[in-house]
């Protein structure tokens, strides 16, 4: 795909929202993100385009959130007021009540389905939303800084079209939310790599967790214990995500790219860094499957804004300085930013970690490898 045409989702409107001044979720970051592509000159390449997008309807909301809990996010949303309804998940610290919140979390929905429409209807061949992955948002219920799902809402009308999607997650946390509504489908394939939910948001994604009825062996999940590295989380890729990307050979690849695994996020305890990240993409790219990305989580601001510079960069097959651009570290300074380079150099984790890191995940492949693999991939990896 070397001429491959892309879409980047973006509207200024996300801008105007705020989850609050001590919320780890910044919106912000999209700006951060735009400032350094911009500065690499990656917003005016010979083949992307840059295109806004509308909130999602009712009527594609409707596909997956429950109506009475649509209705009580617009309520909400519309005054100052500070509001709670705990059983729909709404004013916690992680979920709070803002003014705009629904008008926000229906702009997200709406930027996913801006760029599955345009890979869908092959405008482009590789559509990215910054903005969205809330990939916690349950049918009735806001979790894990997520109002509605997007990926969910934007996959079922792919599903609705006919199309067998692959849902690839490699954010640090469980992709609960879209797990749940295709645990019962063959025709969607889940797969979620994510820091391991023993002592960890949202405390699912374990290997067992593997489907039901027509969707057994549907749901994927390798658990990643603390401190798994760059090559233990290219192992995991490889020996699980990728044959199984392969054999199911979908139609549409749709991926959950959060940059919160990297090692200096504040909320988790991986050691990922740009290495394995960009390895990862880059091999997806490779596959030349119709291909959405999703921003995601990311709560050090600066990680999101490299980790999302490279992955369109990959896209765009552009090679880029692996120092960041003079100008934009003129903007970060202020900020208090130390780093200067767009590119890690590959992370071995402290040896006694890595090594239980990496027991942990040999188990969970070879465990996979029996319950998972027979059924997509055949006698492929199985047991002998
Ligand atoms: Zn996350």
């Amino acid at each position: 795909m070397q001429s491959c045409r892309t879409a980047l989702i973006y509207s200024p409107l996300f801008g105007n929202f705020n989850y609050g001044d001590d919320h780890p979720f910044k919106l912000q970051r999209n700006r951060l993100a735009f400032d350094l592509l911009d500065a690499y000159g990656l917003l005016e390449l010979p083949n992307m385009q840059i295109r806004d997008c509308q909130p999602a309807s009712d009527e594609l909301l409707l596909s997956f959130h429950d109506s009475d809990y649509i209705a009580r996010l617009k309520e909400f949303s519309s005054s100052e007021e500070p509001r709670a309804d705990f059983m729909y998940g709404l004013g916690d610290a992680e979920c709070p009540v803002f003014k705009g919140l629904y008008e926000c979390a229906a702009l997200g929905v709406g930027a996913t389905f801006e760029a599955v429409r345009l890979v869908e209807e092959k405008t482009v061949d590789i559509a990215f939303n910054l903005t969205g992955g809330w990939h916690h948002a349950h049918r009735a219920k806001a979790s894990g800084f997520s109002y509605l799902n997007d990926a969910v809402v934007a996959i079922n009308w792919l599903v609705a079209r006919g199309r067998r999607v692959l849902y690839l997650d490699i954010d640090a946390h469980h992709g609960d939310g879209v797990q749940e509504a295709y645990y019962d489908t063959d025709q969607v394939l889940t797969i979620s790599l994510h820091e391991s939910g023993i002592y960890f948001y949202p405390g699912t994604g374990f290997e067992d967790e593997a489907g039901e009825g027509r969707g057994k062996g549907y749901s994927v999940n390798v658990p990643l214990l603390a401190h798994t590295d760059d090559a233990i989380f290219m192992k995991a890729f490889d020996e699980v995500a990728y044959p199984l990307i392969a054999a199911f050979n979908p139609d549409i690849i749709i991926t959950q790219i959060g940059a919160d695994t990297f090692r200096t996020d504040p909320l988790t305890n991986l050691e990922i860094t740009t290495h394995s990240y960009g390895e990862i993409l880059s091999k997806i790219k490779r596959l030349k499957i119709p291909w959405v990305a999703l921003g995601g989580g990311g709560y050090d601001l600066l990680n999101t804004a490299r980790a999302w510079t490279l992955a369109w960069s990959i896209m765009n097959s552009v090679e880029l300085n692996p120092r960041l651009p003079p100008a934009f570290i003129d903007k970060i300074v202020p900020l208090g930013y130390q780093n200067r380079v767009l590119l890690d150099a590959m992370h071995w984790a402290d040896e006694g970690e890595r090594e239980l890191a990496l027991a942990a995940v040999e188990k969970s492949i070879a465990r996979i490898k029996k319950t998972i693999f027979p059924g997509i991939i055949g006698s492929y990896g199985a047991p002998s």
